[in-house]
């Protein structure tokens, strides 16, 4: 099972890797047995102060008690929510907006607005004009300007609701969303939306048996000679990768090519998403819905990753007690802080030097040559 921890707010989610950097090229052709008993040879990140590229801070819409898809009455409107996805919003977008779009467009005649040009406005977007309806996205800012643009891409929803918290509907309902999503990502994976499969290291919190479980493909304990990492519990498997700014580009440029139309603009109260000439609108405001929404819950949970240079022999990622480490043909992200309640979405140069510090470290307890 995947864990996070809190090392002033490092936050790791899931991960684990076939061996396709280093030494271990050959293993596809080697029986099962031999590939479990490679020397796991990984090529090295070449984590330093002076390869950081860029910084960034973002703020994930955080809600202890989980995402909101709900549909309420605004006068002659149906307004449907789809926000508050916390850490998860990538992982969960097609499948959190699919949930939205079967609320609103049942029995819905005429066009759609949908506010919000983040991941879950976009994808609602797509699945809307899917259904065959025109669409109006009205958003503030657009891509690259979005919180969604910060993400590190991860395909494995953490961090977007409290264990104590949630109930056990909204998890059923996370857990359908998260796995129509991974469905989705699957038929897209592929140079043009920008993403790919990698193998990915992890680390659990014990040593037991583990159990087959669907989110974890190809999923192995490892023993310390089967990896080179200086870490306990570590546990390989597969998953997608997405490099976010590519990909909300590509969906931007798909909605507009299916005949949508983009607005710049703000809305400061329901009264004006209310006025708006479309009597089915989508509420895609991340954490903008708790000004205009006044969703009191809704919390910032600050993220900043440093990004160095692009090292495309890096064909695995990482998410141990030492942070994650995600390689994307636009930078390796090295991640990252979960930080609740900080509203500031900049960089603090302490914690990135931190964040370099602990990979730089981690790297120095390789085992392998
Ligand atoms: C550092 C970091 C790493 C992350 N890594 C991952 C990861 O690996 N995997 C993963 O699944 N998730 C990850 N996330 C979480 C993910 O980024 C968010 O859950 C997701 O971006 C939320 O998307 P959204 O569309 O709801 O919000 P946003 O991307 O913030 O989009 C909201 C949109 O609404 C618009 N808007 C807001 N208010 C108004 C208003 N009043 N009027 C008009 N428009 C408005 C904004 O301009 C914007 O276009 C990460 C987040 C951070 C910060």
């Amino acid at each position: 099972m995947l864990w996070q921890t809190d090392r002033r707010g490092m936050v790791t989610g899931g991960s684990a890797a076939l061996l396709l950097g280093g030494c271990a090229t050959g293993a596809a052709t080697r029986p099962a047995a031999a590939i479990r008993q490679a020397p796991a040879c990984l090529a090295k990140v070449l984590a330093d102060p002076n390869r950081v590229i860029r910084t960034v801070a973002g703020l994930r819409p955080f809600r202890p008690s989980g995402f909101v898809v709900r549909a309420q009455a605004l006068g002659d409107t149906r307004l449907v929510h789809n926000y508050g996805h916390g850490g998860g919003g990538i992982s969960l977008s097609w499948g959190s907006s699919r949930l939205a779009t079967s609320l609103g467009l049942p029995s819905h005649a005429g066009p759609v607005a949908v506010i919000g040009a983040g991941i879950m406005g976009l994808t609602t977007a797509r699945l809307v004009q899917e259904a065959g309806y025109a669409v109006t996205l009205y958003t503030e800012a657009l891509p690259p300007d979005t919180t969604s643009n910060i993400a590190g891409g991860q395909i494995f929803p953490t961090g977007y609701f409290d264990d104590d918290v949630a109930t056990p509907e909204f998890r059923a309902q996370a857990d359908a969303a998260a796995d129509y999503s991974r469905r989705r990502f699957q038929i897209m994976a592929g140079d043009d939306y920008g993403i790919r499969w990698l193998p990915t290291y992890d680390q659990t919190r014990g040593s037991g048996p583990l159990t087959p479980d669907p989110r974890f493909p190809g999923r192995v304990r490892l023993t310390p000679e089967e990896h080179p990492f200086p870490a306990e519990n570590v546990v390989r498997y597969s998953t997608m990768y997405v490099e976010t700014g590519r990909f909300l580009e590509r969906l931007l440029r798909d909605i507009r090519v299916a005949g949508g139309k983009v607005a710049l603009r703000s809305f400061h109260s329901p009264a004006d998403v209310a006025a708006l000439p479309e009597k089915l609108v989508f509420n895609c405001t991340g954490l903008g819905a708790a000004k205009l929404f006044g969703d009191t819950e809704l919390v910032p949970v600050r993220g900043q990753l440093a990004v160095l240079i692009p090292q495309p022999e890096l064909q695995y990622a990482y998410a141990l007690r030492a942070g994650y480490m995600f390689p994307r043909g636009d930078g390796v992200l090295l991640g990252g802080t979960y930080e609740r309640g900080e509203y500031l979405a900049q960089p603090q140069p302490q914690d990135i030097a931190d964040i370099v510090e602990s990979h730089r470290s981690l790297m120095a307890g390789w085992h392998c040559a």
